[in-house]
């Protein structure tokens, strides 16, 4: 799989900050897993037709497990512990702050994304432009996660974040001196390339959680992550 330079460079950071112990195979984990749940986020907001408007969409993603279920998997693939509840107050703390503070910035440059390479307008437009902000929502709070855990990390791989407003403030400080724009257009592309390549067509036909994202086996009752109840 090949790594966005953004995530390139990142993931340098969080190897530095973890003492070298990144190696290929977790990069690549990493790299996956970005992929799959944004792109189960896509899928997802494709779904929810009823959803009104952009920041519609990307408050669902952040009100369902998405962005939560994203980061425990990368904790899974990194090796850090964390509380579901640490987990689950980064994921609200960083999706509410993309939302408010760059979600029309963000949402521009997906949207853009996908109307420069569908021929028509109308519904099926219309869908692959929510969708493309579901997948967005994940890839930025992925980054924006990953920038996080290399700042906070600690020498013995453990990690110590307040659920309070002090963390709130470092994420927002990470925000203001990222190229959240450069971000957002590498993303768009990384979609592009995903409906290009096939990739969204067989999202759209696995078998991911609706409140998740993640993966589950065909005849599995709960999902493994959440919790969720697939046989309703
Ligand atoms: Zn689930």
């Amino acid at each position: 799989m090949k790594i966005a330079p953004f995530f390139a460079k990142v993931l340098v950071e969080l190897d530095k900050a973890m003492q070298g112990t990144l190696n290929g195979t977790k990069i690549e984990g990493i790299a996956e897993t970005i992929s799959h749940f944004a792109l189960a986020s896509a899928v997802a907001s494709m779904a929810a037709a009823v959803i009104p408007g952009a920041g519609g969409a990307m408050a669902a993603i952040a009100q369902a497990g998405f962005v939560w279920a994203t980061y425990v998997k990368i904790n899974k693939t990194v090796g850090l512990s964390m509380t579901t509840e640490t987990a689950k107050f980064l994921a609200n703390a960083i999706a509410t702050n993309i939302i408010t503070q760059y979600g029309a910035l963000m949402a521009g440059h997906f949207v853009a994304g996908v109307l420069s390479f569908i021929p028509l307008f109308g519904s099926a437009g219309a869908a692959l432009a929510e969708g493309a902000i579901g997948y967005g929502l994940i890839y930025a709070a992925a980054y924006v996660y990953l920038k996080l855990i290399s700042r906070v990390i600690k020498p013995d791989g453990s990690i110590q974040v307040a659920e309070d407003d002090s963390t709130k403030k470092i994420i927002e400080e990470i925000m203001n001196r990222e190229d959240m724009g450069g971000l957002f257009r590498e993303g768009a592309k990384q979609f592009k390339e995903a409906r290009t390549s096939g990739a969204l067509d067989r999202a759209m036909k696995a078998h991911n959680c609706p409140d998740c994202g993640s993966p589950f086996n065909p005849g599995d009752h709960f999902c493994s992550v959440c919790g969720k109840d697939l046989t309703k």
